[in-house]
Formats: C-alpha cells, structure tokens, sequence
C-alpha cells in the first residue's frame, strides 16, 4: 500500500494524533492508579481534573482525544475564548482561581464547577447569577491550609460556617474543600497539610453536609494528595509541560 507523506498527514489530522500529549495522559493516569493502589483505594474514584490555563485551544483538544473531558482554568477571559472555540466538544469546565467580584456572573454562566470559593460574597453573587436553566454550579470551598496570608482560601476556622451559609444557596451544590498547600518536597510534610484538609471535610460530613468531594494535589503532589483521600487531583504541568509565566 502506498502511504505516501500527503496520506499520513491526513490520517494524523483525522486522529489528533500528536503523540506526546497522550502520552503525558497516560503517565499520570498511570501514576494516579498507582497511588491508588499504594492507599488501597479504587484509581476510578479519583478524577483528574487537567489544568489547561495558559495553554491553547488545540492543546486542550489534544487531551480530548485521548478521553480527557474535565478542564480546569484560572483565567475568566482566557477559558471562555477556549470554551468558544472548543463547543463542538462534550467537556466540563472547572474554575479553580481567585474569584474577583466582577467576574463572578461569567463564572456563573459559563463553568460546571468552581473550586475556588473562599468567601460568602462571592458565594451568593455566583448563587444568583447562574442562570435558571443550568444545574447548579457545584462548588468547592477553598482552604487556606497552610495559613499563607497571600494566598487565597478562608482560614479554616472560617470554613464551618462558610458551608452552613453555602449549603443554603439555591444556586449551588456544596461538594467539598480544595486546597493548595505552600510548596514543599518533604512528602511528609505533603501529606500531613492533606490530612488536614481531608479531617476538616470529615468534620463537616460529621455535622451533616453531604459532601463527596476533596480536590488536592498537582503535578508535584498529587501522591501525597491521594494517599490522604484526595477525589480530584488538579495537573498542569505534568499533562501540558512547563507554562510560560504571565504577568497579570
Ligand atoms: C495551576 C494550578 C494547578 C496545576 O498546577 P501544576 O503544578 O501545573 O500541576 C492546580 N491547581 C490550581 C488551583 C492551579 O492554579
């Protein structure tokens, strides 16, 4: 048979076939099975959530085609340009970066998650800004775990009643905590801001919040993360490669 280069483009094309984007899929899936398995947890019970921000539309159809359907993205305007150009495909999209109160009726209208939500403000403005005909928007609260005073996140002494108040909006599903710990390559050290943020989602569960969802851990961590109950794993990096850093 006579494949000439002409042919195999086209069958490239047909397939999205860059082959280092599943590749990288692949790796961490693997990797997530893994540290699965280490804690004697199920790897279908933990969802991976690619970080696309900062990388294109085609990227992200890249990851697509290899079975990735859940997108997270730190950036309004940017993820809607990559919404718009990515309808044609059945993908959910998560935002997971600081919420600034003028940008909360485009979250509102254009994502199925936000992990992000640290105060009630912005809680209630996304409440009664999603629009009637969407589910709700399912929410995670965002702990400042590490007490980082930069950081966002509501401290967790803050967190108790931020979910009372939450679970009383009509416009959103309270699912869990999401947590972004300060930056550390002692696993132990890891491990032991997780587990605190996987006993304070207990503690809630404990008084009555039916919540199934703890999104920690990323391309560095996302091991520790699942050994202490991680449910999301949010990855940039280790799917897309190193992001150019910006400026904003
Ligand atoms: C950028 C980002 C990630 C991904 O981080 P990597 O280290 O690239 O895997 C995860 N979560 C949040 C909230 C982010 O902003």
């Amino acid at each position: 048979m006579d494949n000439g280069p002409a042919t195999r483009k086209l069958e490239t094309d047909a397939t999205s076939a860059d082959a280092a984007p599943t590749q990288r899929l692949a790796a961490v899936r693997a990797r997530i099975a893994r540290a699965a398995n280490e804690a004697g947890r199920q790897p279908a019970d933990i969802s991976l959530l690619a970080v696309s921000k900062t990388f294109g539309a085609a990227a992200v159809r890249d990851l697509a085609a290899g079975g990735q359907r859940e997108f997270g993205e730190n950036y309004v305007q940017e993820a809607l340009e990559k919404q718009a150009a990515l309808r044609d495909l059945p993908l959910i999209w998560h935002f997971i970066g600081p919420i600034q109160s003028n940008k909360t009726r485009a979250i509102a209208g254009h994502f199925d998650w936000v992990h992000s939500v640290d105060r009630l403000k912005i809680a209630e403005r996304l409440s009664a800004q999603r629009p009637a005909g969407l589910a709700p928007l399912q929410v995670c609260i965002e702990v400042n775990v590490s007490g980082e005073t930069s950081k966002g996140g509501a401290d967790p002494s803050a967190v108790p009643a931020l979910a009372e108040a939450i679970a009383e909006l009509p416009g959103l599903r309270l699912r869990g905590l999401m947590a972004i710990p300060a930056p550390t390559r002692d696993v132990a050290a890891q491990r032991a801001a997780f587990r605190r943020v996987r006993e304070l989602f207990e503690d809630l569960r404990a008084h009555g919040h039916a919540l199934d969802t703890l999104s920690m851990g990323m391309s560095a961590d996302l091991d520790a993360a699942i050994w202490e109950g991680a449910t999301i794993v949010r990855v940039g990096t280790a799917l897309f490669g190193e992001r150019i850093k910006r400026n904003a």
